[in-house]
């Protein structure tokens, strides 16, 4: 049965939560609007997830009625008090960890795999995705992932060729990761509201193609989206061997970043993999 648990906003003014700017923190209160937020991993009955910057505890509260076991990881040592009372409402399904999720390795927080889910803060939300997505394993320690984001980079992670929003972060998602737009967040649904509107992402690992490092994905996409307006054969000439790969691969060298599909990317990643992996003479 879930607990009895006091209203998010009495948590913040009985702990003395103001939003830190700094810290990215526009809380989410809205308990429908969180439960739909931990619905959309799937069933979370037994399963592990570990969560970035619980803040008041809103999201955390939805995963662990949703049957999950949390294992969170907060900067703001004044939200400890209020996540200790969480955790003393479900007993043993709660671990908090004061840290920066920067610093966090997966293995400590999901040492046997599960979910990650968060409202991410603004400010590391990109660099904490895109560790998840460059790590050597795979298929990862995660199952997936279902993280907010300011809709600008949601749309990013989503996008395809050819659109203004395509690029390094569309492709170092999905050369091996399934990704959807779960569910737009409008500004006001947060306290603070955020100048800009925000969006629900969830992804999900698939089979990655064989052959291609993620470093090699890493420094290609950097390369080609470092200046997107210009032709490929420009951007990629800092890249000793990119060009070659690019000839070896049939793309032409005058198109631009982002009119190359995953697919073509990851041709040329595979290319590029094999080309760094000789030893250099
Ligand atoms: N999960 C809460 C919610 O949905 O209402 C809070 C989300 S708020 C957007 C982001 C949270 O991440 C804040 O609680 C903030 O203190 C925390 N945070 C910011 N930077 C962090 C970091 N580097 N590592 C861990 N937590 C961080």
């Amino acid at each position: 049965m879930t607990p009895k648990l006091p209203p998010l906003r009495d948590v913040i003014a009985r702990h003395g939560l103001a939003a830190s700017k700094a810290l990215g923190q526009n809380f989410l209160l809205d308990g429908q609007l969180l439960d739909r937020i931990a619905a959309v991993p799937g069933d979370l009955t037994g399963e592990t997830v570990y969560e970035v910057g619980p803040g008041p505890g809103g999201l955390t509260r939805a995963l662990l009625k949703a049957g999950a076991k949390v294992v969170a990881v907060e900067r703001d040592r004044r939200c400890l008090p209020a996540l200790e009372e969480l955790s003393q409402a479900f007993p043993g399904m709660l671990t908090v960890r004061e840290d920066d999720a920067l610093a966090i390795a997966l293995p400590d927080v999901l040492p046997d795999g599960g979910h990650i889910a968060s409202n991410l803060p603004y400010n590391v939300g990109t660099a904490l995705l895109v560790q998840w997505l460059t790590g050597e394993d795979w298929p990862p320690r995660w199952k997936s992932l279902t993280l907010m984001f300011q809709r600008e980079v949601a749309d990013r992670i989503v996008a395809e060729p050819g659109s203004s929003a395509y690029g390094r972060l569309s492709i170092l998602t999905q050369w091996r990761t399934t990704a959807r737009m779960a569910m737009p967040v409008h500004r006001s649904a947060f306290t603070p509201p955020p100048k800009v509107m925000s969006a629900v992402v969830h992804i999900t690992p698939k089979e990655a193609p064989e052959g291609v490092s993620p470093k090699a994905m890493e420094q290609l996409t950097a390369a080609a989206f470092g200046q997107r307006r210009k032709m490929l054969r420009q951007s990629l000439k800092g890249l000793p061997g990119a060009l070659d790969c690019l000839e070896m691969c049939g793309i032409a060298s005058d198109r631009r970043a982002e009119t190359v599909s995953v697919d073509e990317f990851v041709e040329l990643g595979r290319a590029f993999s094999l080309l760094s992996s000789r030893p250099q003479r």
